[in-house]
């Protein structure tokens, strides 16, 4: 038997590693250490609760009382539950060594649904069945407890899940904007104070129907929300739903009396609140729409606004744009999805070590929103073992376009996008971009003229000093690494 001060310890050691995590991710050169801090921290939790819950723990005189209900001593129960942390294991490992680097974000929706839907499912249990076991006088709070877990844990559910599906492009990116949306939206919130006012106030555990109606509600608030916002603006929702998961945990630490989910949960909330406030800082977007569901991009996500004919374009082909590269004395680089999806940045990494062993000045400039993840670029750049000091943030470089002899755009669409700057009516209007244009002369990498994830033409493309360089991104780096060699 353990004794319950060596789970209470682990607790506090996997808080302390949770937090050391946390740190070592805000760079990239420590962010290798902050991973490892994370998954020690968390081999600890797991460790220190299968103990607690397989009923392996000596408690104090008094105290295992309070766990009396999540016990199980018997040696099935014990079989199913290995067995399904196995399993959840197994299935978690799987998918994460299959992923994608272009598909992470749909993996972070998903898996935060299963947060949202385990804080429902736990939450209702918990209080139909006879988990916890609460003091006297402590019935109030308690029933608050199992309230707020569910309801943020439904909203987080809904919301994870129609994120997941728009993300994968399995239903459309268009933002629904109902008429009196944000009415449909006050009075759900409104009908579960009501319901909870029935809920708190019942004798016992008799008030189950308010609970249920309430978690319906709540699915269609989390469904509603997310389905108001759409095409370019999705990145924040991804980090507001990180943000809500993290508050279910909470929610779902006191009303299991966990301290380490307290303190996870709170870690994960707050750090996804502060990312969203980033995200829509660098999307030019107001915070308090995002956190209401409220700033859909009308017609958004799909279709161009701009059907009428925009001009020629001016093609380049791969010794045109390495004499360009020749000439040049200043050169910035923007990656972007494209450069991910044909996985261009190693090829990408030798080009700027030819040209820095030439003498150039190489940059790279990176946009907040660039790629499908938050730090997306920066972690494949990082992979190609590109000079941290030569990757910059869009604020640190947008005033050097002007000087510059050549912009290389690798794979990037919406980053770039004058429109967003230019034209009001714009879906990604409002959002900075890399003003790449002001510079001497830019080339732009992509397959064709198609439209990036806002689905919105690009006016770079038919500027007098854009010449577009055609094909899939790693095969035109590649020529063009054999360009720069040969004499
Ligand atoms: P975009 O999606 O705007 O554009 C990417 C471009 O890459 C496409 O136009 C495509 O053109 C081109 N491309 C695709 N495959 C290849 C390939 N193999 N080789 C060369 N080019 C290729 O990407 P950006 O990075 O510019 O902008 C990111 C967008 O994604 C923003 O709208 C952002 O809001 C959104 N977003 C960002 C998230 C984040 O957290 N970073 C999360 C979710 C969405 P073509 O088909 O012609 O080759």
């Amino acid at each position: 038997m353990i004794p319950y001060g060596a789970i209470i310890s682990s607790y506090l050691v996997a808080a302390v590693l949770f937090i050391l995590s946390l740190g070592g991710l805000s760079t990239q050169k420590t962010a290798r250490r902050g991973n490892l801090y994370g998954i020690i921290g968390m081999a600890l939790a797991v460790a220190a609760t299968t103990m607690l819950i397989l009923g392996k723990v000596q408690f104090p005189e008094g105290l295992g009382e309070n766990f009396s209900g999540v016990l199980l001593n018997d040696p099935t129960t014990s079989s199913v539950f290995a067995v399904v942390i196995g399993l959840g294991a197994l299935i978690g490992a799987i998918l994460a060594a299959r992923v994608g680097m272009t598909s992470m974000p749909e993996l972070v929706a998903i898996l935060h649904s299963f947060v949202g839907l385990a804080a429902v499912l736990v939450g209702i249990s918990t209080y139909m069945g006879s988990g916890i076991s609460v003091p006297v006088g402590g019935e109030l709070v308690h029933n608050i407890e199992i309230y707020l877990d569910v309801f943020i844990g439904a909203i987080t559910f809904t919301g994870s899940v129609l994120a997941f599906l728009k993300l994968r492009g399995s239903v459309s990116g268009k933002p629904l904007t109902l008429p009196g949306r944000h009415l449909l939206n006050l009075l759900m919130v409104g009908a579960c104070i009501y319901l909870a006012f029935e809920f708190v106030t019942a004798d016992g555990h008799t008030a189950v129907q308010p609970l249920l109606w309430m978690t319906l509600i709540a699915c269609v608030i989390g469904f509603h929300m997310v389905a108001a916002i759409g095409g370019a603006d999705m990145p924040v929702v991804v980090s507001m739903l990180n943000s809500y998961s993290g508050w279910a945990a909470a929610a779902a630490g006191f009303m299991l009396k966990n301290d380490l989910l307290i303190v996870t949960g709170a870690l994960v909330g707050s750090s996804g609140a502060i990312l969203s406030y980033i995200m829509c800082r660098a999307m030019n977007r107001s915070f308090v729409s995002v956190i209401l569901g409220g700033f859909g991009t009308d017609g958004g996500g799909g279709s161009s606004t701009k059907d009428e004919d925009q001009g020629e374009v001016v093609t380049f082909d791969i010794e045109e744009t390495v004499e360009a590269m020749r000439d040049a004395t200043d050169i910035i680089i923007i990656p972007g999805y494209g450069m991910a999806v044909a996985q261009a940045q190693h090829s990408l990494s030798q080009v700027v070590d030819f040209l820095k062993e030439k003498g150039k000045t190489v940059r790279f400039g990176i946009h907040p929103v660039a790629g499908r993840l938050p730090g997306h670029m920066n972690v494949l750049l990082a992979e190609a073992n590109v000079d941290y000091n030569l990757v910059l943030e869009m604020d640190e470089l947008n005033d050097d376009f002007p000087a510059t002899d050549l912009v290389l755009v690798i794979g990037a669409n919406d980053i770039v996008n004058p429109d967003a700057l230019e034209d009001p009516n714009s879906p990604i209007a409002g959002m900075p971009v890399l003003e790449v244009w002001k510079s001497e002369m830019v080339v732009v990498m992509k397959r064709s003229m198609g439209t990036g994830y806002a689905g919105v033409q690009n006016p770079l493309f038919f500027k007098d000093n854009t010449r577009m360089l055609f094909g899939d991104a790693k095969a035109v780096v590649d020529q063009l690494l054999t360009g720069l060699r040969s004499p």
